[in-house]
């Protein structure tokens, strides 16, 4: 299918925030997408925690190979749609940039030491590496997305941040979370696909781990009728030896109807609100979605990874250690600055300052501080 109508368009974009000649051959998005690739925040997502920790093994998911899941997964879905392509990919690559070292526990550490000096929110933060933290350029901090890619970086954000975004940006980023409309449907597609690609690949690295056994995965309907399915039409399938093949073919059939179901039911929404361009869309009620029985059985499996994986008394331990590191780091920066890189130190917002470091770490290197601070080896 060729663009949409209600996609949105490099060549109508509303635009960078520095003003900028278009490239001669790559269009805005395409180029968003570059820069997202070549900038360090992007490498560092090698060795940042999905949900185990980086040093537990070398198969499981990092933030890395879950953005590029992402990535993967919405651009299967954006092509019969008729949306842009280059604008997902820019979005997937980048929607996880801000996220601290240690996955959810150290977002929510940082969060808690920055309580008095505004909070820490790890959308807000990947916001933050692509307008100001990536140091790339001569004339500009940050990397100078188009306003589309950052709409789509910035997928949640509170009514306290977003009036701060509007007092710097009026009509940015921020805006809709105040006027309470919609992002573009690429946008809205990252957002949705992000949820695909982690309920999935948890599931696999879950089982890797042997957190969660093949026999718990049972319990699960969206699994579960696609193991027998392959099991029927595969019967070499069914001995203990073969089960990771079999896990592999229950996850990729869950996969694939799950995008075949976001496809029909969004093609539905579209064929009833009729959108006929990126800004109707964004007065449109949410558009990209899973049929309701797709959206119910995608809860039941998130809520199966929280019991069984998420608060698993393994991932909890590990989660209680990492907050500690982030919060003695936060404390050992405040108490002494001039630990900190010069670019970091001389900076007036000393706990903003302190949160855009430890943010920045990946797991390895916050390790590595924590122990050179303290004298304490965690983890
Ligand atoms: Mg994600």
């Amino acid at each position: 299918m060729n663009r949409a109508p209600y996609a949105s368009s490099a060549q109508r974009s509303r635009g960078r925030r520095y003003a900028e000649p278009d490239a001669p051959t790559r269009s805005p998005f395409q180029r968003d997408r570059d820069r997202i690739v070549h900038s360090t925040a992007f490498r560092r997502l090698v060795y940042k925690t999905q949900v185990f920790l980086n040093h537990e093994g070398d198969l499981f998911r990092t933030r890395m190979t879950h953005s590029l899941e992402v990535a993967q997964i919405a651009r299967s879905i954006a092509r019969p749609l008729g949306l842009d392509e280059d604008l997902v990919e820019a979005i997937a690559l980048a929607h996880d940039l801000g996220h601290t070292p240690f996955g959810h526990a150290g977002q929510d550490a940082l969060n808690e030491c920055m309580a008095e000096h505004g909070g820490f929110e790890h959308n807000l933060q990947s916001l933050r590496v692509v307008d100001h933290l990536e140091q790339r350029y001569p004339a500009f901090d940050g990397l100078n997305l188009s306003f589309e890619t950052r709409e789509g970086i910035l997928k949640h954000c509170s009514r306290r941040n977003a009036e701060s975004l509007e007092r710097s940006e009026p009509g940015g980023a921020g805006r809709r979370f105040l006027d309470r409309t919609q992002p573009s449907l690429e946008a809205q597609l990252c957002n949705l696909a992000d949820a695909i690609a982690y309920n999935a690949h948890d599931i696999d690295d879950g089982v890797r781990s042997g957190l969660i056994t093949v026999g718990q995965l049972q319990e699960l309907d969206l699994f579960e009728r696609h193991r027998r399915q392959a099991v029927v039409e595969h019967p070499d399938l069914a001995p203990a030896s073969r089960q990771r093949r079999l896990l592999h073919e229950g996850i990729r059939r869950m996969l694939s109807e799950q995008i075949y179901d976001v496809i029909d039911a969004t093609g539905l929404w579209l064929a009833q609100f009729k959108p006929d361009s990126p800004d109707a869309v964004r007065a449109c009620p949410p558009l990209v979605r899973f049929s309701q029985a797709m959206q119910q059985q995608s809860v039941g499996l998130n809520r199966f990874l929280s019991s069984h994986l998420y608060r698993h008394a393994q991932v909890l331990q590990n989660t209680t250690q990492a907050q500690q590191m982030v919060r003695e780091l936060f404390h050992a920066y405040q108490r002494d600055p001039s630990a900190m890189p010069p670019d970091h130190a001389s900076r007036e917002d000393l706990p903003r300052a302190v949160a855009d470091y430890i943010a920045g770490m990946t797991d390895r290197f916050a390790a590595r501080e924590h122990e050179r601070l303290t004298g304490q080896r965690l983890l």
